[in-house]
């Protein structure tokens, strides 16, 4: 593509957006399975190391198919956004996990002593982190209930420890939304760094930066591959000097790099992100209106309801509500275990943001060991069932469950 074409649509930049033309002139960019890059003289090399010249050297500290999904996303991310009326600009590392990302980002911007404060809901995964890992290393976190914006003002104002706020949002499993411009601006007023997780909404239903967000992590497990084929993560930033130098020599450091297989797979996955999610967000609505009306069901958890005490939120900040539901059957722990095991076409797992739709059952699958009152705190009972709405025709899918629930 040329690159003075100005791409005015979303799924242009999908589809465009990052890809430099290959010198061998292959359509797409091609797996650089290579460990290392060689140098014509000794010279290069010399320039190379000593970063008077662009160019890849190991990589563990970079490589061209792991560049082209990396300046993809942070195309998406950006694409038609300001903020104190300019455009953005980011640049994102790739690394092998959304949680290598999360290290990544809290390790690069925390020191012993720093607190972050985060919002109680949180991906099991990022929770251990700071509840467990980040301690011992004098980095410890205060957890509130973030919707609560006064709450989080008097945190701010208590505690001077506070120097990251840290929000995931949609967060995992509870799917409750957090006003992110709201906390962001209340960050900034008292000098805090500001991280968002944005992997259940994706850049097409959710772009951070746009409210002055500094950085954001996926797990590109999940939506932005789209079919359930890799591991990886990414951690973005908008201060591209602080990412190309602290975030880069730390990243390379902790070698939590991607691999160049599972960047190909992204950067086509993301390719149909716009029409995957517009799928996955109308299949997400129909079922919650489904689930509403059946008699076996006693709660339905989607922000896209009214009625869901996030929905104003999300609403706010989100193109469509995404792809994320839970319910709460009536018949507990037993009712959970006998609709899983009914189902025919959905298929019974953990994970998110696949074609397929997958259910989990958190009391008989994640949560089997977490004892009941942790449990009762996120709001996780016995009959409660976690939802992605995949991109299957839709009255499949509620044929699927209107006979498991029966
Ligand atoms: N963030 C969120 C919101 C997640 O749901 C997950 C995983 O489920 C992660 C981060 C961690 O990502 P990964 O499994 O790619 O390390």
């Amino acid at each position: 593509m040329d690159k003075d074409f100005p791409l005015s649509g979303w799924s242009s930049v999908a589809v465009h957006g990052g890809h430099k033309q290959d010198p061998l002139y292959a359509h797409l960019i091609p797996i650089y399975a290579s460990s290392t890059f060689v140098y014509d003289e000794a010279e290069q090399g010399m320039r190379r190391f000593s970063g008077k010249e662009e160019g890849f050297i190991y990589s563990r500290w970079g490589n061209p198919t792991f560049t082209e999904a990396e300046n993809k996303i942070a195309a998406l991310e950006t694409f038609g956004i300001e903020y104190n009326g300019s455009p953005v600009t980011a640049k994102g590392i790739l690394h092998a996990s959304g949680m290598a990302a999360i290290t990544t980002l809290l390790l690069a911007n925390l020191k012993p002593g720093d607190k972050i404060l985060t919002h109680f809901s949180l991906y099991g995964g990022t929770e251990e982190l700071i509840t467990n890992v980040l301690p011992p290393l004098g980095i410890t976190a205060v957890i509130a209930d973030l919707r609560d914006l006064n709450k989080a003002e008097e945190h701010i104002k208590k505690d001077k420890a506070i120097r990251m706020l840290y929000i995931e949002t949609p967060a995992n499993p509870t799917i409750q939304c957090v006003d992110i411009e709201a906390l962001t601006t209340l960050a900034k007023q008292n000098n805090l760094v500001t991280a968002c997780d944005n992997t259940f909404a994706t850049p097409y239903l959710q772009q951070p930066f746009r409210f002055g967000v500094d950085f954001i992590v996926h797990s590109t497990t999940k939506f932005l591959n789209g079919h359930g084929t890799s591991i990886g993560g990414i951690m973005l930033g908008r201060d591209t000097s602080f990412m190309k130098t602290k975030v880069y020599t730390l990243a390379k450091t902790l070698g939590g790099n991607a691999n160049p297989f599972d960047a190909f797979l992204l950067i086509n996955g993301m390719k149909t992100l716009e029409i995957r999610m517009e799928r996955h967000c109308s299949n997400a609505m129909e079922v919650a209106k489904f689930l509403e009306k059946h008699p076996a069901v006693g709660k339905v958890n989607y922000t896209g309801l009214p009625n869901h005490p996030d929905h104003h939120t999300a609403m706010k900040q989100m193109r469509h509500p995404g792809a994320m539901l839970s319910f709460e059957l009536k018949k507990g722990l037993q009712g959970g275990i006998d609709f899983m095991n009914k189902l025919k076409m959905c298929v019974r797992t953990v994970s998110l943001g696949t074609c397929d739709t997958l259910l989990s059952h958190p009391a008989s699958m994640t949560h089997y060991s977490v004892p009941r009152p942790e449990k009762e705190k996120y709001g996780i009972t016995d009959g409660l069932v976690r939802m992605n709405a995949g991109i299957e025709n839709v009255q499949d899918i509620i044929a699927d469950l209107n006979q498991a629930l029966l």
